[in-house]
C-alpha cells in the first residue's frame, strides 16, 4: 500500500515506521472489509518507531475511540505479531489549528492477570508541542467493557423486558429467581452491551466482587488449552469461584460435548452456591441445537427474556443519543431517513451513523441526506452479519450433497475429505476465525490440519480449472447470496 507523505510540520518521514506500519496493515486488511479498511486504516499515518514502539497518526479524537473501540484486539493482534510481544503502539491524534494540541495515547498490548483482560493505559511520550491533553482510555476489568452501561442503552419495547431483568439481576445478582437470566435475540441487537452494563452495574454497586464475562467461545478456546495443558481443575476452579459469571453466546457450545460437560458442572456448582450466571444466545433455549438437554433444562429453569429488533421509535432515539455522544447533532432528516432504512438491527444502524461522521469530517463535507444516502448504499452492504463457520459448512455440505454434520465426524472417506478440506479453506478465507477455532469446529481437529487444508485446496485449485470454478462458485454464493 502506498502512504501519503506526511504533511504535518511535526514529522518527518520514518521509513522504519512506515515499513513496520504496512506490515500490520496487510495483516489487518486480511481481517476487515474494504470499507472499514478504506475508512478506518489507510488514513492513519505511521510516524516514529523507537525499539519496538510504534507511533501513528490518527486524525481526531473521535476517530481514535472508534478505532480503540472496534479494532483494539486486531491492531493488538497485528501488533504483537509484527513488533514482537512487547510491541507497543502510540496514537498521536492529529488537531486542526483551532483545535486543542495533539493528544498522545498509548495502547499497552500487555495483558491483565489471570482473566486475560486487556489494559489499555496512557502515557504520554515525548511531546513535540508543549502541552498535551490527556484522555483516559476505559481499563477493561473482568473482561467487561465499561463503555457499555445502563445509562446508554436505549429503552424500548424491543428490548424492555431483557433490560428491567438485566437491571434486577445486577441490583440482586443470584438473589432473584431469574437465575439464570438468559437473554437471547438475532445478530447486533444489544446481548452483548446489556450483559456488560448487567456486570458492571453489580461492580458499582458493590452486588458482585468476582464478575466474569467470557464468549462462549473463549471458555471453549481455553478448556481445550487447559485439557491439553494438564490444567483442567484450575481452569475448572477459575470459572467456579465467581459471583456473577456472564456467558456470550452459548450456541457455540453446539456439538463441543467436552466443554459443554464442564460447562453444565460449573452451572451446577455456582447455581448451588447461590451465585448469578447470566447467558445469551441467538435463539430461545429450547431451539439450541446440538446442546445437551440436561443443560437446556438447566438453562430454562430461570427467566428467558428475548430482544427483538427495534421499532421505529426507538431507532430514532438511538441515532439520536448516539450522535449526541458522538458530537455530531445530526438534523432530523437525516436521522428519519436513516432510521427508515436501516432497520435489521442496532449495529447497523450504528455502523450507518459512524460512517456517516467519518465520512463527512474525513471528506469536510456537511452531513445531509444525499451523503446520508451515499453512505448507507455502502454501509448496508458491508454491514451485513458476517459469515459463520457453521453457515459455511451447511453451504459446502449441501453442494457436495452431504449430511450437515459429517465434516465434524471423523470419517476419512475422500468425498468427506474434499468438502471439509474446502470448507476449511474458505473459513480461512471468508471469516477472521484463527486456525484454532476452524479446526475446533471440524470436530476439535489441530490448527496443522487446517493449515494442510488451505494449502491443498490451493494446490489443488491450480492444477483442476473446474475444481477452481467450483471453490469460486461457492465464495461467491457465500458472499453476496443467501447463506
Ligand atoms: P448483540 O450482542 O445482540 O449482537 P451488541 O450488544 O453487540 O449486539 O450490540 C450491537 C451494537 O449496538 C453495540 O454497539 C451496542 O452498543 C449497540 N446497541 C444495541 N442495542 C442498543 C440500545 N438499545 N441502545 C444503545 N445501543 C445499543
Ligand atoms: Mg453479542
Amino acid at each position: 500500500m502506498e502512504l501519503e507523505p506526511v504533511q504535518s510540520p511535526l514529522l518527518e518521514i520514518d521509513h522504519d515506521a512506515r515499513r513496520a506500519w504496512e506490515q500490520c496493515l496487510s495483516k489487518i486488511q486480511e481481517r476487515v472489509s474494504s470499507l472499514s479498511y478504506k475508512t478506518w486504516f489507510q488514513p492513519i499515518i505511521p510516524l516514529k518507531l523507537q525499539a519496538n514502539k510504534l507511533t501513528v497518526q490518527v486524525p481526531s479524537q473521535f476517530f481514535y475511540d472508534w478505532v480503540e473501540q472496534h479494532y483494539n484486539q486486531l491492531i493488538r493482534d497485528a501488533i504483537t505479531s509484527v513488533l514482537g510481544p512487547e510491541g507497543k503502539l502510540y496514537y498521536s491524534i492529529s488537531s486542526d489549528d483551532e483545535q486543542p494540541p495533539p493528544i498522545q495515547l498509548e495502547l499497552s498490548l500487555q495483558t491483565q492477570h489471570e482473566n486475560g483482560g486487556a489494559v489499555a493505559s496512557f502515557t504520554a511520550p515525548a511531546p513535540s508541542r508543549s502541552s498535551l491533553r490527556i484522555t483516559e482510555l476505559p481499563i477493561l476489568q473482568n473482561n467487561l467493557n465499561s463503555r457499555y452501561t445502563f445509562e446508554n442503552f436505549i429503552k424500548g419495547d424491543s428490548n424492555q423486558l431483557a433490560r428491567a431483568a438485566a437491571m434486577a439481576v445486577a441490583n440482586n445478582p443470584g438473589g432473584t429467581s431469574f437465575n439464570p437470566l438468559v437473554i437471547y435475540g438475532g445478530t447486533g441487537l444489544g446481548k452483548t452491551h446489556l450483559m456488560h452494563a448487567l456486570g458492571n452495574y453489580a461492580i458499582a454497586l458493590g452486588k458482585a466482587r468476582r464478575v466474569i464475562y467470557v464468549s462462549s467461545e473463549k471458555f471453549t478456546i481455553e478448556f481445550v488449552e487447559a485439557i491439553q495443558q494438564d490444567k483442567v481443575n484450575e481452569f475448572s476452579h477459575f470459572y467456579r469461584s465467581v459471583d456473577l459469571l456472564i456467558v456470550d453466546d452459548i450456541q457455540f457450545f453446539s456439538g463441543k460435548e467436552k466443554t459443554q460437560d464442564n460447562f453444565f458442572h460449573t452451572f451446577n456448582t455456582l447455581y448451588q452456591l447461590g451465585k448469578q450466571i447470566v447467558l445469551s444466545s441467538d435463539v430461545p433455549p429450547k431451539e439450541l441445537k446440538g446442546l445437551d438437554e440436561r443443560l437446556i433444562s438447566r438453562f430454562q429453569s430461570g427467566l428467558t427474556a428475548d430482544i427483538q429488533p427495534p421499532d421505529l421509535e426507538t431507532r430514532i432515539a438511538i441515532l439520536r443519543k448516539k450522535s449526541e455522544d458522538s458530537g455530531f447533532e445530526l438534523p432530523q432528516d437525516v436521522i428519519d431517513f436513516i432510521a427508515t432504512n436501516v432497520t435489521s438491527n442496532v449495529r447497523e444502524l450504528e455502523g450507518c451513523l459512524i460512517s456517516l461522521i467519518a465520512r463527512a469530517s474525513l471528506d469536510n463535507r456537511e452531513i445531509g441526506i444525499d451523503l446520508a444516502r451515499d453512505v448507507l448504499k455502502m454501509v448496508v452492504n458491508e454491514m451485513r452479519s458476517p459469515i459463520t463457520i457453521d453457515q459455511i459448512q451447511r453451504v459446502v455440505c449441501e453442494f457436495y450433497d452431504l449430511p450437515e454434520d459429517i465434516l465434524r465426524a471423523k470419517t476419512r472417506k475422500q468425498e468427506v475429505v474434499l468438502a471439509r478440506q474446502v470448507a476449511m479453506f474458505l473459513a480461512k478465507e471468508l471469516t477472521s476465525s484463527s486456525l484454532k477455532t476452524i479446526g475446533l469446529h471440524f470436530g476439535g481437529r489441530d490448527h496443522s490440519t487446517v493449515i494442510h487444508a488451505c494449502q491443498s485446496v490451493q494446490d489443488h485449485m491450480k492444477e483442476d480449472p473446474l475444481f477452481r470454478q467450483n471453490v469460486d462458485q461457492l465464495k461467491r454464493h457465500l458472499t453476496l447470496t443467501g447463506r
